[in-house]
């Protein structure tokens, strides 16, 4: 079970030159063309947090910002097995993501 946390977008303030995306937080979350969202967070007490953020750069590309703290275990090697099984798993993850947009 986990929580998310999704932050109210900054009020806009709107320039002639500016034109925010309908997803965008705008405020301080966006500038020099780039746009962002407000971040969504989900917290896994005792796991650890993720938050995502949509994100749409100055030439239009759009991705998933994401930050993920994982909390490790204390014994030294079982924090390396559980640091390449979360690069493992991401890197797949990854993966899947590229073959669903390219439909490869
Ligand atoms: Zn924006």
């Amino acid at each position: 079970m986990f929580t998310t946390t999704l932050r109210r977008p900054a009020t806009r303030t709107t320039s002639a030159t500016t034109r925010h995306l309908d997803w965008c937080a705008g405020g301080h979350h966006c500038g020099l063309g780039e746009h962002r969202s407000a971040p969504i967070t989900a917290n896994l007490p005792g796991t650890g947090t993720v938050v995502i953020t949509r994100v749409q750069t100055a030439r239009g590309r759009q991705y998933a910002d994401v930050h993920l703290s994982a909390a490790l275990p204390t014994a030294d090697t079982a924090a390396r097995y559980q640091l390449t099984a979360l690069l493992h798993h991401l890197t797949r993850l990854l993966s899947s993501t590229r073959h669903a947009r390219t439909g490869r």
